[in-house]
């Protein structure tokens, strides 16, 4: 089912009707992050090429909006059979990859599927509106008003290394499902699993015209495609910092961003606290930190910061490290730059006076999964979006305090508070500047179900399989007036 979509070790592009190889002779090594063995070769898109895709897919997405829900819905459920068909294989391929836990790779294209299933579910309950006119202060009621939903046109998806097949899903099948058609700009590091992703949806019977792939230089490709008057929709997941630079160049289209997170998880001195522990080290470590809602900044009521830091002490020594083949806890970082960036925030925290628990060191591209205490709110590693197994502990005594820390940062994409007090939990949630206030849980995203966002710095709209389905498609207002008015 494959075959095509590469030669030997080089994965080709597919440009909305085949997979091709680019005029390009120079290729992009993808390299696994344990070994630095090279997992294959991507192509690296010429202009011209990208261009043509944008042509290609600007005909092929009338005939694909001309579909009818149905249709589409039919094709997405084939898609998602066969995704889940190849949980095994394309998790092996995203674990070695980026280094993500076996299971844990396997787990994300199992989601990819779900999600795929039900946002076929999902497009066929999307309703429109009837109205009136003579609702309104002195206005006849000549005026009938049907409220439908269209399709954007071209969406173009972005999507991160750290979850390369599931967030690329999450854009392509709504896209997909309400009539758009869509270019995937996969992560560089991902972009395999991401193709074998795309060649399912093809399998599946999406037909030429509608979704293609390009590879390459990133900024090269946002350029020529984040500003074409034929792309509608940008939907991007990645760090802040490209999500300026893409909105800053973008133009009039709509914007669907999910950018970085700097997540606070709150823990007040009468929470169940075995139970908070266990909820906040999978939140803090998992794929060794590398998720935008990762908790990133602890801050425990002094009362009981003692007992907190010894029990997550033990906790934290007992995570696995190594392999992400054999499924070790915690993993080497995506990439050596990354680690480096994650010591020098760490070594930045030992020098302004916090103490490192456990951990704190680096070999290569592995950070030993870190407990630090006695972190200063206004130190980088409390501040920056630092994505490494690391979990520095702030120590406060009023909830007002923990409100302020907690809102100082420039992200808002999701934290949490753990308490028995459903009044101080409802205080705290009503009060933190953030997308979704999660009360006695770690944060993280999904059920997929439900809304996702971000604010301040954390994103431009919703995502969530429906809120997707509304985000990537736009009303189309039809009215009609009759000579006579309309009977009440
Ligand atoms: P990134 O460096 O911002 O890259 C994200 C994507 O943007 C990649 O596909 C990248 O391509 C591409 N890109 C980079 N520069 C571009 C440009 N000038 N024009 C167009 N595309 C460009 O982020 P990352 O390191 O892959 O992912 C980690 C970040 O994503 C973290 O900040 C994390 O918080 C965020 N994230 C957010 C969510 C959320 O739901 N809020 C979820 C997951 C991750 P290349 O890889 O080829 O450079």
């Amino acid at each position: 089912m494959f075959d095509e979509i590469k030669l030997n070790k080089e994965y080709k592009y597919f440009d909305g009707c085949r997979w091709v190889h680019s005029a390009e002779y120079r290729k992009i090594e993808i390299k696994n992050p344990v070994d630095d063995s090279v997992v294959g070769c991507i192509q690296n898109c010429t202009g011209d090429e990208i261009i043509r895709v944008v042509e290609t897919l600007k005909e092929g997405q009338k005939r694909w909006a001309s579909k009818t829900i149905d249709e589409r819905a039919t094709i997405l459920d084939k898609a998602a059979d066969i995704i889940e068909s190849q949980v095994d294989f394309i998790g092996n391929i995203l674990c070695r990859e980026i280094a993500k836990p076996l299971n844990d790779a396997k787990e994300e294209i199992l989601r990819s599927a779900q999600i795929t299933r039900f946002t076929s579910h999902s497009v066929r309950t999307i309703e429109g509106q009837y109205l009136q006119s003579g609702v309104f202060y002195n206005t006849k009621n000549n005026k009938q008003c049907l409220v439908k939903r269209e399709p954007l046109g071209i969406v173009l998806a972005i999507s991160p290394f750290n979850y390369p097949v599931n967030l690329s899903c999450s854009k392509i099948a709504p896209a997909l499902a309400s009539g758009n058609a869509v270019i995937l700009k996969p992560p560089l590091e991902g972009a395999i699993s991401a193709f074998h992703l795309v060649q399912c949806f093809l399998e599946a019977g999406v037909p030429g015209g509608v979704i293609a792939t390009v590879t390459g230089e990133s900024k090269k490709i946002g350029d020529i495609l984040v500003p074409h008057e034929d792309i509608s929709c940008i939907s991007f997941t990645g760090s802040t910092s490209t999500g300026e630079i893409i909105a800053r160049k973008a133009g009039i289209k709509k914007l669907l961003f999910e950018l970085g997170g700097n997540g606070t998880a709150i823990i007040l001195d009468d929470c169940d606290l075995e139970k908070t522990i266990n909820d906040v080290i999978p939140g803090a470590f998992s794929y060794s930190g590398q998720r935008c809602t990762a908790i990133k900044r602890l801050l425990v009521q002094d009362k009981i910061a003692g007992r907190a830091i010894a029990l997550m002490k033990k906790k934290i020594e007992k995570l696995s490290v190594g392999s992400p083949l054999k499924n070790n806890d915690i993993t080497p970082l995506v990439g050596l730059h990354h680690a480096e960036f994650v010591e020098n925030l760490i070594n930045g925290a030992k020098r302004g006076g916090a103490k490192i628990i456990t951990g704190g060191r680096r070999k290569g591209n592995l950070i030993e999964p870190t407990l630090i205490d006695k972190v200063d709110p206004g130190m980088s590693i409390a501040n920056v979006e630092q994505f490494g197994p690391v979990l520095p502990v702030i120590r406060f005594k009023k909830i007002d305090e923990a409100i302020e820390i907690t809102n100082t940062t420039k992200y808002g994409l999701q934290s949490c508070v753990f308490t028995q007090d459903i009044d101080k939990a409802f205080y705290i949630a009503e009060r933190i500047l953030t997308g979704t206030m999660n009360i006695n849980c770690a944060p993280s995203r999904g059920p997929d179900t439900f809304p996702f966002l971000g604010v301040k710095k954390s994103g431009i709209g919703v995502q969530g399989i429906k809120d997707s389905i509304l985000e990537m498609t736009r009303e189309k207002v039809i009215v009609i007036k009759t000579s006579k008015n309309l009977s009440k």
